[in-house]
């Protein structure tokens, strides 16, 4: 990332807050290759972390108090008491920092209060990350000042419990460990169940192909209790299958597993798509390690399949760009994230795309839709400190 960005918001925090930031940090957006809804059924996920990031400067304060400020929504600070946080008790955009702080405090670190400033360029609601971003770039500055001395995987887990406890938002552990853990150049191959990591690299500029991340920039609004009645479904499944989770059952054994199910038809569309995305994970995992990258584009077509038909997700918008993109020569393409509207990601060999964004653009204006936003999606590093 650019100092000068880490120089700007160093900046505008001696602007709000009278002093010199002790630091400046920052967190990535992310972006899943492949794994989806994986991650709340102990499976496997294989996020990258975008250029677009969380900015944060932060000092330490001793008087337990605790300001926030967004560049981004242009209020006055807030201005919180550490020992008053509740959660469930906030609906704005600071219930993601402070959630952070309570976390903290609840895992028992002494923090005494805090000045954050920041500035992010992750794009909000397009399902690409923007909330992770904000929650592990404050835990890191935290973890750094205070000398917590916690590591990344850790840092994603209590940044999870913050959104799950403190904002009242039930997501998995992906968004968190890919903004913690990822490195420039690859993807991370994350085992849910222990958090296990490997790192996969995924440098497609070098083999002449590029990825594209198309946010369609539309929200259906039933999408929250859609998600929660997935994550019901596959609850349901493992519970009928006598499993802890849909992850343990193998995907050699799935026909078996389907039979058991009978007529519980949704159920068993549900544990189709996870156990065999799960499956698409390994396989790309296995492509990639052989060098063979390419070949990922149909098994990222067939994740499109999955979860439009079996687990039901997808919407026209998300349809019409991987329609479209393949239909113009794209290698491959899904939609990624939670569903509903939101991005969907394009392989593409990079003399192709110009092309492909145009047809997709197209296609936009034709169905008299917003105009989608296209951008280059590079691995980009995780959380690190940046000033
Ligand atoms: P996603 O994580 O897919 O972008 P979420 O709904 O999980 O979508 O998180 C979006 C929320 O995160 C926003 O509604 C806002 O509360 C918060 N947020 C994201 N970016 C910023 C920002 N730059 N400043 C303040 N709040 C932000
Ligand atoms: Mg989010």
């Amino acid at each position: 990332m650019g100092e000068a960005v880490a120089g700007s918001v160093g900046e505008r925090f001696r602007e709000l807050y009278g002093a010199q930031p002790e630091g400046v940090w920052a967190a990535p957006g992310r972006v899943n290759l492949i794994g989806e809804h994986t991650d709340y059924n102990d499976g496997f996920v294989m996020p990258f972390a975008l250029p677009h990031q969380a900015v944060a400067a932060v000092s330490r304060r001793e008087d337990g108090i605790l300001r926030l400020h967004s560049a981004d929504i242009g209020t006055d600070p807030v201005e919180l008491r550490v020992a008053d946080l509740i959660p469930g008790s906030d609906k704005s955009w600071t219930a993601y920092p402070s959630g952070v702080v309570w976390a903290l405090r609840e895992a028992g670190h002494e923090l005494t209060g805090a000045d954050v400033h920041l500035a992010s360029t992750v794009p909000s609601g397009a399902g690409l990350s923007s909330s992770a971003a904000l929650e592990v770039v404050v835990a890191l500055a935290l973890n750094d000042l205070y000398s917590l001395g916690l590591r990344g995987w850790q840092l994603a887990r209590l940044c999870q419990r913050a959104e799950n406890v403190y904002v009242g938002a039930p997501v998995g552990i992906m968004d968190q460990t890919a903004s913690a853990c990822c490195e420039a150049g690859h993807a991370l191959f994350l085992d849910t169940r222990d958090l296990s990591q490997r790192q996969i690299p995924f440098d497609l500029a070098a083999e002449g192909m590029r990825l594209l991340v198309v946010d369609t920039r539309v929200k259906h609004s039933h999408s929250e209790g859609e998600y929660g009645k997935r994550r019901a479904g596959c609850e349901k499944g493992a519970a009928l299958l006598g499993v802890d989770a849909l992850r343990d059952v193998p995907y050699a054994e799935l026909d078996a597993a389907l039979e058991r199910l009978g007529d519980e038809e949704e159920v068993r569309r549900l544990v189709r798509h996870v156990v065999t995305e799960d499956e698409r994970v390994e396989r790309v995992v296995s492509l990639l390690e052989s060098g063979d990258t390419r070949a990922i584009g149909p098994v990222l077509v067939e994740g499109h399949a999955s979860l439009r038909d079996d687990f039901r997700i997808s919407c026209p918008e998300l349809d019409l760009v991987v329609d479209t993109a393949l239909a113009s020569g794209a290698l491959g393409a899904r939609m990624t994230g939670g569903g509903f509207g939101g991005s969907a990601i394009v392989l593409v060999e990079a003399t192709d795309v110009d092309a492909v964004t145009k047809a997709v653009e197209d296609a936009f204006a034709a169905a008299a839709l917003k105009p989608p936003r296209v951008f280059e999606a590079v691995p980009s590093p995780g959380a690190r400190r940046v000033g």
